[in-house]
């Protein structure tokens, strides 16, 4: 048995034996107690340490005005990460996906509501949260925060525990369910992944997936692909949130922002201009 393997039994029968539900569990992370203590430590949240925090600004008008925006977003994503696609509903991966107002900002829905807003497909993805849950849910490290401030996975590490989907308030993880490398009948594609790409690893049957920021185009010099599928228009603008003088900061100094569920505590670093 390896070492993640064992350690993640030790949390699962700790938690059993507290009786630790999914929201008590989710209660705890976000104070950033329990799990990571009850292992040992090790694994607690800290600030990055580059002092960098990268998010984004998505304009919601713009996707209103360009219907296509948002699948043109879905799609540079995704076949840039080989998400599999399994043609249902049940087992559908998704790194970045369109959601109702009222899922998006159940805090800001409200009785007589303002028909267009409520009918505007919000753009979603991981929040890449400054305080992530997901993070101390996971037992093996398989999430952590990069230096940069990005929440990110190790799918080598992952166990399939699925104790960072509980975690997540957002929905904002897959569990693959069936195996993204199954080939079709010719024995010489994948099924469920059209064109994929050869720089980007595939995943395997059992592994929680989710947006990773594009950290691989990011090393590069290059922006993310969603922020560049909408281009010419700045319907996504990233950058660092902690550096006054970029692109992102300067958007949220000028126009009025929300953030999803922001009474959770997780801070998230997608803000939404409305
Ligand atoms: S949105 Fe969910 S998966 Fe992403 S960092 Fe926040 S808690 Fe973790
Ligand atoms: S930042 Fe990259 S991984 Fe995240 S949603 Fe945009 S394209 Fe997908």
């Amino acid at each position: 048995m390896d070492n993640s393997r064992r350690k993640f039994l030790k949390i699962a029968g700790l938690s059993a034996i507290a009786g630790i539900g999914a929201p008590t569990a989710f209660n705890s992370l976000l104070k950033g107690e329990a799990l990571a203590s009850s292992s040992g430590g090790g694994h607690g949240v800290e600030a990055a340490p580059t002092g960098k925090r990268y998010g984004f600004a998505i304009d919601v008008q713009k996707f209103a005005d360009d219907k296509d925006l948002a699948q043109r977003c879905i799609n540079a994503c995704h076949s840039t990460h080989n998400v599999p696609d399994y043609g249902n509903k049940k087992d559908e991966i998704k790194w970045i996906w369109t959601e109702t107002f009222e899922h998006a900002f159940p805090d800001h829905s409200h009785y007589k509501k303002n028909e267009a807003l409520h009918d505007m497909p919000i753009m979603t993805l991981c929040n890449h949260c400054d305080n992530p849950p997901c993070v101390r849910a996971c037992p093996t490290q398989a999430t952590f925060k990069n230096s940069d401030g990005m929440v990110l996975m190790d799918f080598h590490r992952c166990i399939g525990c699925r104790f960072c989907m509980a975690a997540c308030p957002y929905g904002a993880r897959s569990f693959n369910w069936r195996s993204p490398r199954e080939m079709d009948a010719s024995g010489k594609n994948y099924k469920y992944i059209k064109n994929p790409n050869p720089d980007f690893p595939t995943r395997m049957r059992g592994v929680v997936e989710k947006c990773n920021m594009c950290a691989e185009r990011l090393a590069e010099g290059l922006l993310p692909a969603c922020v560049d599928a909408c281009r010419p228009t700045d319907a996504i603008v990233f950058g660092d949130l902690n550096d006054p003088h970029s692109a992102v900061s300067q958007v949220l100094k000028e126009k009025f922002t929300i953030q999803r569920k922001p009474a959770l505590g997780t801070k998230p670093s997608i803000f939404y201009i409305i």
